[in-house]
């Protein structure tokens, strides 16, 4: 299938505000003299936005009301130029305080690092001498204590809270979908609008296939804030939850568009890690496309454990994720010169380590764990038209994923509107086969409309195929 088949062009958004909104430049590097008194005064500056924000909610509860339900006994009816003024005020301080809130930014962490650091020049540099200066700046990062016997802790808790067995009543193993997005709100109210959908997305799959689901909005690490974000998170997720098998992390931006679609699991009985990829892209090509990470999964072992601390260290934001940016786009073929990224990270390791790590891996192509939207969004209708559900292949997609899109954030690589009216499409196709159940059905790809599809009958119970949902899906 190849690239093609892959249909990524240039993946994470080169620079800009990158994931989160988050200012990548503002940010420190770890270990680089983190001062109390300025983490102190983060404190402080953070305790009074929030009492600023309190101050301002009263404001405009009040200002609200006395237009709203006329509580101006005492005041003038007509508004005056102070009302006015006020008014005025209170629009410009929460567009001001909004701006806050997405930037989450410090001017002291942007002085700070500026002192702390001295960026590497990377046109001076071979590759291997930009992989020893990162390998300097990175020694001593950890995403946790480490742990050395999880399968045996593990093992032990299983037997001791039979109660909570890894496998469902029918056998299979336990599933966690994880997901996440940013604390703050998107930089767009229809960025947060297609959040909602496609985490509405999410909530129809699992609640239809029994998988229990997580949306985390934390950065349970603030130096792997953006799409570093899930590799602190599995972790947590795996020792917090050791009745779970696999987790299973999908990006915000990717919908599941084969809702009758399971994954095959019992071809991974002896694998840790199944991601979607092209093993010639990876082992000689070298590409960063090779894999990607916007849908993968991870069995709950000391394996896992390991190779989650093996991929962290280049995620550190700030000093050490610009440098490993540089280290990653002197490796890895078609990589654009931008900051470390998660994608191009797992791809170096397991480039660089891979007889210690592949056995358990699994490169899957055989369905689309990932697809790449733009060569299936305008497809859509041909695929209902000639084939139906549960397949997972380039015939009816199990995942079709937004990369580049960036639809929550400023600077995507592709045309907001293209990337809008295709998500807006994409959830219609999915939601499609859930309304199906119910008997509607949208009015078509592009419309948030819907249409009954079916008669209504008087005994729901007794007309099995109301009750049949997996033969209604497919
Ligand atoms: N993400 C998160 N917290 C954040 C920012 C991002 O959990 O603060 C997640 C979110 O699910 C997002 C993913 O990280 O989809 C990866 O980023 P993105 O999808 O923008 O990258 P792309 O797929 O375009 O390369
Ligand atoms: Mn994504």
């Amino acid at each position: 299938m190849g690239q093609e088949g892959m249909g990524y062009t240039s993946g994470k958004a080169a620079g800009g505000g990158g994931a989160g909104g988050l200012p990548m430049s503002a940010a420190r590097a770890r270990g680089a003299s983190p001062l109390n008194a300025h983490h102190r005064s983060r404190k402080i500056s953070r305790t009074f936005n929030n009492i600023k924000i309190t101050v301002l909610c009263g404001l405009v509860t009040i200002l609200v009301l006395r237009g709203t339900i006329g509580l101006n006994l005492s005041l003038p009816s007509q508004p005056s130029d102070a009302d006015a003024l006020a008014g005025a005020k209170a629009v410009e301080d929460i567009d001001r305080i909004l701006r806050e809130i997405r930037t989450d930014s410090d001017p002291a962490d942007t002085d700070l690092d500026a002192a702390a650091t001295t960026p590497i020049n990377a046109t001076s540099l071979t590759a291997s001498e930009a992989a020893a200066a990162y390998a300097a700046a990175v020694s001593n990062y950890a995403l946790g204590p480490k742990i050395h016997d999880w399968d045996d802790q593990r093992r032990r808790w299983l037997s001791q809270n039979t109660g909570f067995p890894s496998t469902a009543p029918d056998g299979k193993p336990k599933i966690l979908l994880v997901t996440g997005s940013q604390p703050g709100p998107c930089d767009n109210a229809l960025g947060d609008h297609y959040l909602l959908k496609t985490t509405k997305n999410k909530i129809d799959y699992c609640r239809l296939h029994g998988i229990e689901i997580v949306h985390n909005l934390a950065h349970l690490d603030a130096d792997l804030a953006g799409y570093w974000a899930k590799l602190p998170l599995i972790r947590r997720l795996m020792l917090s939850h050791p009745e779970v098998e696999w987790i299973w992390w999908m990006d915000s931006d990717a919908l599941f568009t084969d809702m009758a679609f399971e994954l095959p699991l019992h071809r991974y009985d002896n694998r840790n890690l199944v991601i979607h990829g092209y093993q010639d892209l990876l082992f000689d090509k070298h590409s960063w496309i090779a894999l990607n990470t916007g849908s993968f999964l991870f069995r709950n072992t000391q394996w896992s454990l390991d190779l989650l601390d093996a991929w962290a260290p280049m995620g550190p934001k700030g000093f050490v994720r610009e440098e490993a940016g540089k280290v990653l786009t002197a490796y890895l073929k078609g990589r654009p010169a931008f900051e470390a990224d998660d994608q191009s990270a797992l791809i170096y390791l397991l480039l660089s380590q891979k007889d210690k790590w592949m056995d358990k891996v699994f490169i899957e192509n055989s369905y689309y764990l990932h697809g790449f939207w733009a060569g299936l969004v305008d497809k859509y209708e041909e695929m209902m038209e000639n084939h139906h559900p549960g397949l997972g292949d380039e015939r009816w997609p199990f995942v079709t994923h937004f990369v580049g899109c960036k639809p929550c954030g400023s600077y995507g690589d592709y045309p907001v509107e293209r990337c809008l009216k295709s998500m807006e499409r994409a959830f219609n196709f999915a939601d499609n086969q859930v309304l199906r159940l119910y008997g509607f059905g949208h009015k078509g790809l592009e419309s948030p409309k819907i249409k009954r599809i079916r008669s209504q009958t008087t005994r729901p119970i007794n007309d099995k195929e109301n009750l049949d949902v997996k033969a209604k899906m497919s």
